[in-house]
């Protein structure tokens, strides 16, 4: 014997409970599939209660007139006969599956059954609107099913007409997603979203049901608003123990209000129209209603204005707000505005209107009952403190269609007037959005209260090292939080960078009327610029009578770009490098050749495919030792000079020589012949890199020397590739040697001391990546390594499994890939005052050491250790030195593994993200169903997209796929732009190419985002 409850369906997110009108059957009734068992009144309106379960109608039901909670039992169905209650006590653990539609809604329009094995779809678009007329073979929606995205046609005459199943909205095949009235005028406009997931999760306690109390509203002291009711709007339906009047009926139809919670003040209790009118008063009434606590003291009137504030911050409480913060840097819109001439607050206002653009329900309003004002014209409140000290709103009209010099000559106006409280009504009432900004008051945070009439208030705090808090305090009922997060990216992007301006896009006239900002705004936006200016102007560069004002010492990645940035912009620099020529690690012993080795074992492994794409004769291709290092050589002697020659021509004081600390100012420079000598310095720059790390086992540091053991910095000088080599560690440049010596003949064994070779490499990829080289090289993980023995081709490395089984591999050399590690112990930081942590220096977010003139970047901090990091670091700290705050985000960071197929990483994996706090999602698409990568045999790995669920806004890429380096550019733009899934989603990408797969993830991602917060 089965029972299942009926319970109150949730319509809309807003709906928390609903009243019984009727029950259209009785216990014992036998109940058909899709029979309505009641009727109840829900926020919106009477609807039917529709049961998708047969059986017999049992009790306890729900009494009419009850406000039953959402998802609480109005009654039960039960599959015995004759039953007509459950037992008091008893648990019942199914729900019956309901479906809710208007009370008489006309004729609905259910979801058709598109393919056999179509169960739901889901509401992609509306072709049509509530109470547009519908025609015979219409098409009036889109549904999106198992297959493809498909048009639902009608072949009735008529309207449409609510509610609607709201776009998203998963509908089963069979159930109502609209329906089609036969006269315009009983076309409903309400939108539901409906769910498929129709199951119970928790159990229903069946007790006897207390029909519970109307909730009780204290009746306002002041003189309601008398409201005429007109129009043939019908009145609404009696509600069960809540008698009123025929015209506070019709009134409650025309103002939305639903009597079920009102008192009534008539004779006897009957609801009046006045009881009716209360539910929706004036700001000034919402005001005067409150309780009011008495002051003591002679009290003076209110201007008009200030009352027109108080009433409306009051009836600001009914709105149900939410706030949300991002940093924004406003230096570079800054300097746009003032090269420009405009003031920052209009270039504000008009960054706000162009953000807006592709938000618009940021400038809508809630309006009662249940309306949103949809409006496309931008009138922004701007807060401005009057002369007298008092809070005034003038409206700087038109924003999304003037030009800037237009805005700031009806704005230099505006502020005159509203200094000395001189404004015309249209001046200052109904803002579409309305701005505060209190930077140049100095506080570091603040929210802004919105007024009915606008859905958001964007609030403006001072310039802080992060950037400038922009909070904006929402209306829920129009915005959510993940619109308004998404709005504030555009408005961060906007505003960081301004191209917009002055771009020939009609945005900044060419001819901008010059103005006197300090006039127009005193104390003002004025202000804020001037934070932002001085913030841009003071360099931390401790001024004195220095040899050099900066110093940098390292000439890889992280030094030259940190030199040639601060020359760039004018600071003189002298770089120390103890080599002839730039480029560090880099360019002598790391990205660049080995690079040259993978190119050449790249053709040939490339081979292997050749065959099966149909072109033979190319299996049995030969390395030349010889020519590949030429080859190599000449990349890097070439690149070599042409970065000094580039170094000296801007005029950075390049010396060669090997620089330690003397003090905090003093560096010793000792070159390769000549003397020592010292310069002194204003502010320094460490980016010394971290040698190849070898751990103390036995044999290992012993044999370097004779080149039976080699590391990532003497593997260079081979004769030719060995025919048996031994990696330890199997971490990147383990793996990336192990598969160019693969390629080039060489049997290669890996030992690994963890139980995983490449764990920096996120889970999944690196995973795949695993299966792919144990087909090619021999792995041994968890291995401890006893000792290593031998000379220059005849090498012995002794080593036990993870069982403790003891082995020896005997091979021509043995590669120490077991890390890098920076070295400082001859840098002299103790006498800088420079603190390390553990063996890297310890710097913060903006390279900045424990001395707070010296600085460091790149490998030596630690970190992620990749020549483009420090590059970054590089810059970030001549960014620090010029005087803009500016910070590494490692969040943003990425990187290549040269293996077969490429790993690459940009951003945060979903792991790393939610130990972040972040709730991350991910789609993923393999390798071998894209197109390009058929064609070519390419198809092993994979690529995985991670988007932040509350924004949509992507964090991170992963990439296991031949071209990697190539596809990786399009993962750095989508996480460095903070680009959304939409904004991927909607992009073009060229077909047949492997960016497609972008786009093809971003739509993926989104529609399985919407189909589960549907559910
Ligand atoms: C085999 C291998 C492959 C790699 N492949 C890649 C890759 O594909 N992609 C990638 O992004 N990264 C790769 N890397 C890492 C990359 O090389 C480093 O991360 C990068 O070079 C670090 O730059 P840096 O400026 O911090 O230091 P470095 O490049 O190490 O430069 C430091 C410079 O400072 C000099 N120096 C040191 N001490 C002093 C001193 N006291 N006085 C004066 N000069 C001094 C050094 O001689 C050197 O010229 C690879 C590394 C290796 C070993």
């Amino acid at each position: 014997m089965n029972h299942y409850a009926i319970t109150m369906p949730q319509l809309s997110d807003t709906m928390t409970e609903g009243v019984v009108v009727t029950w259209e059957k009785q216990p014992g009734d036998k109940v058909e599939r899709g029979d309505i068992v009641a009727t109840v009144e829900t926020d919106k309106a009477i609807m039917d209660v529709e049961v998708f379960k047969a059986g017999y109608l049992a009790g306890p039901l729900a009494d009419v007139g009850a406000t039953i909670a959402v998802g609480a039992a109005l009654g039960y169905i039960t599959d015995t006969a004759g039953d007509v209650a459950i037992a008091a006590g008893e648990v019942v653990a199914e729900k019956a599956q309901t479906e809710m539609i208007p009370h008489h809604a006309g004729t609905p329009i259910v979801m058709p059954q598109l393919s056999d094995t179509m169960t739901e779809g889901v509401v992609v678009t509306w072709e049509k609107q509530p109470g547009d007329p519908i025609r015979r073979g219409d098409i009036v929606a889109t549904v999106e099913t198992d297959k493809a995205i498909m048009d639902v046609e009608v072949f009735q005459e008529g309207f449409l007409s609510g509610p609607i199943a709201d776009v998203g909205s998963v509908v089963e095949v069979g159930h109502p997603m609209g329906f089609i009235v036969d006269d315009a005028s009983k076309a409903n406009d309400t939108g539901v979203t409906i769910g498929a997931d129709h199951k119970v999760r928790e159990s229903h306690h069946v007790a006897p049901h207390a029909a519970d109390k109307p909730a009780y509203i204290p009746s306002p002291k002041s003189t309601p608003t008398q409201v005429a009711a007109s129009g043939n709007v019908p009145p609404v339906a009696r509600v069960p123990g809540r008698p009123a009047s025929p015209y506070a009926r019709k009134v409650a139809a025309q103002l939305g209000v639903n009597l079920s919670g009102l008192a009534g003040t008539g004779s006897s209790g009957v609801i009046v129209a006045a009881d009716v009118a209360r539910a929706r008063p004036s700001m000034a009434e919402v005001a005067h209603s409150l309780p009011q606590v008495d002051v003591p003291g002679q009290g003076r009137a209110m201007t008009s204005m200030e009352k027109a504030v108080s009433h409306a911050m009051t009836a600001s409480l009914t709105l149900p707000t939410f706030t949300v913060t991002m940093n924004i840097s406003t230096a570079a819109l800054t300097a746009a505005a003032k090269a420009n001439k405009v003031s920052v607050t209009v270039a504000i206002a008009k960054a706000c209107s162009v953000a807006m653009a592709k938000f618009p329900r940021m400038n809508w309003a809630y309006q009662p009952v249940d309306k949103l004002v949809e409006r496309a014209n931008h009138d922004f409140g701007i807060a401005v403190t009057s002369n007298d000290g008092g809070l005034v709103v003038p409206i700087l009209h038109g924003i999304e269609k003037k030009s800037l010099a237009a805005l700031q000559s009806d704005w230099s106006g505006l502020v005159e007037r509203a200094r000395v409280r001189k404004l015309a009504p249209a001046e200052y009432a109904n803002p579409t959005f309305t701005i505060s900004n209190m930077g140049m008051l100095g506080v570091s945070h603040f929210t802004a209260i919105p007024t009915p009439g606008i859905a958001a208030i964007l609030a403006i705090a001072a310039n802080g090292p992060q950037g400038t808090p922009f909070t904006l305090t929402c209306d829920h009922r129009v915005l959510n939080g993940a619109d308004v997060a998404l709005y504030l990216g555009a408005l961060k992007q906007t505003i960081e960078a301004p191209d917009w301006i002055g771009e020939g896009s009609g945005v900044m006239s060419s001819a901008a009327t010059p103005v006197t900002v300090s006039l127009a705004e005193r104390g003002e936006g004025a202000a804020a610029e001037s934070v932002a200016a001085h913030a841009a102007l003071v360099s931390p560069i401790p001024t004195g009578n220095w040899d050099t004002p900066v110093v940098v010492i390292g000439g890889g990645p992280g030094g030259e770009d940190c030199a040639r940035d601060l020359v760039d912009h004018g600071v003189k620099v002298m770089m120390v490098n103890n080599e002839p020529f730039p480029g560090g690690e880099c360019l002598w012993r790391g990205c660049i050749p080995s690079k040259a080795w993978r190119a050449a074992a790249d053709v040939i492994r490339n081979r292997s495919h050749d065959a099966e794409i149909g072109v033979d004769g190319t299996a049995a291709p030969k390395l030349n030792w010889a020519q590949v290092e030429k080859h190599r050589r000449w990349v890097q002697t070439s690149r070599g000079e042409m970065a000094l020659k580039a170094d000296k021509g801007m005029k950075i004081d390049v010396r060669e020589g090997f620089g330690e600390f003397v003090d905090a100012h003093t560096l010793k420079i000792t070159p390769v012949e000549g003397e020592a000598y010292t310069v002194t310095f204003g502010a320094a720059v460490i980016a010394t890199g971290a040698p190849a790390f070898v751990p103390p086992i036995p044999g290992a540091r012993e044999n370097l020397a004779n080149g039976g053991v080699v590391t990532s910095d003497t593997i260079w000088n081979l004769a030719s590739p060995p025919k048996k080599m031994a990696i330890i560690g199997g971490g990147v440049i383990g793996v990336e040697m192990a598969q160019i010596f693969r390629d080039f003949g060489t049997e290669i064994l890996m030992l690994e001391r963890n139980a995983r070779i490449l764990g920096e490499i996120e889970d999944e990829i690196a995973k795949t990546l695993i299966g792919l080289l144990e087909k090619e090289i021999s792995v041994v993980t968890d291995a401890a390594i006893d000792g290593i023995s031998g000379k220059p081709g005849s090498m012995s490395v002794a080593y036990k499994n993870a069982a403790g089984e003891a082995h020896t591999f005997g091979c021509d050399i043995v590669l120490m890939a077991t890390g890098k590690r920076p070295d400082t112990s001859k840098l002299g930081l103790d006498k800088a005052g420079v603190e390390l942590d553990g063996a890297a220096i310890k710097v913060n977010t903006r390279g900045q050491t424990s001395v707070p003139h010296i600085y460091a970047v790149g490998d030596v901090i630690g970190g992620y250790m990749l020549a483009h990091t420090a590059a970054t670091q590089g810059r970030v700290a001549a960014d620090n030195l010029l005087g803009h705050a500016s910070e590494y985000d490692q969040d943003k960071d990425c990187g290549v593994t040269f293996s077969r197929p490429q790993a690459g990483f940009v951003g945060l994996s979903v792991a790393q993200a939610k130990a972040k706090g972040i709730d991350a999602v991910e789609a993923k698409m393999p390798m071998s169903i894209d197109a390009k990568a058929m064609i070519t045999g390419e198809t092993d790995g994979m690529i995985k997209l991670v988007a932040d669920k509350a924004t949509g806004r992507i964090i991170g890429v992963h990439y296991l796929a031949d071209h990697t380096d190539t596809l990786i550019g399009i993962g750095v733009m989508m996480v460095a732009g903070e680009m959304t899934l939409n904004q991927v989603a909607k992009a073009i990408f060229p077909h047949p190419t492997q960016t497609e797969l972008f786009g093809e993830l971003a739509r993926r991602l989104l529609n399985r985002l919407r189909r589960t917060a549907k559910k």
